[in-house]
């Protein structure tokens, strides 16, 4: 038999070693927490934890956005859904112009930085303004995504992927419903 003080060491650090385990899997966040900016690491932006704050912020009730918007439009937008790939408006280029948000107007993406990515998915290489967006980091579906957000009523767009052209490398995938084309004034 082993002197208990040889035995005790050990028993101790599996004892805390197990203390901290358990701490560990209890504290560990599923999502970032609150305040909090983080830079992605795949795609290099910014991604927050709450929305920005904006003097022109649109918010509205939930029955008010329901009256706003289309069924779809709602679910993609308030809800974070996202539609069928191919199955979406604003797929095909449409000419000079911008699209805007449907939930409040705000331009979100310019016609000539639109690229055709075969995703089924409309697709841009950078925002028509960085501060018309933000970012969210998205661990839904066992997946670190980078959520794309619009600035003024914060409602879901798409996704942002680090697999686009030169010279950004990236590929915002909108969803077309949440998008309204605004062709160019002549
Ligand atoms: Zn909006």
């Amino acid at each position: 038999m082993k002197p208990m003080s040889a035995i005790w060491p050990v028993v101790g650090t599996l004892a805390i070693g197990a203390a901290v385990a358990g701490l560990m899997a209890r504290t560990t966040p599923t999502n970032p927490p609150m305040n909090e900016t983080i830079k992605d690491a795949a795609t290099g932006l910014m991604c927050q934890t709450t929305p920005p704050e904006r003097e022109d912020k649109v918010i509205l009730t939930d029955a008010e956005w329901k009256e706003k918007l289309t069924d779809e439009q709602y679910r993609i937008l308030r809800n974070h859904g996202t539609e069928a790939a191919f199955c979406g408006p604003n797929l095909e280029p449409k000419g000079e112009g911008h699209y805007e948000c449907v939930g409040c107007k705000l331009p979100l993406f310019g016609a000539t930085k639109k690229f055709e990515s075969g995703t089924g998915w409309p697709s841009y290489t950078e925002p028509y303004d960085q501060k018309n967006l933000w970012y969210r980091q998205d661990r839904s579906y066992g997946m670190t995504r980078v959520e794309v957000l619009c600035a003024r009523c914060d409602g879901h767009l798409g996704h942002v992927f680090p697999d686009g052209p030169p010279p950004s490398g990236l590929r915002y995938c909108i969803n077309g419903t949440v998008l309204n084309f605004i062709p160019k004034a002549d």
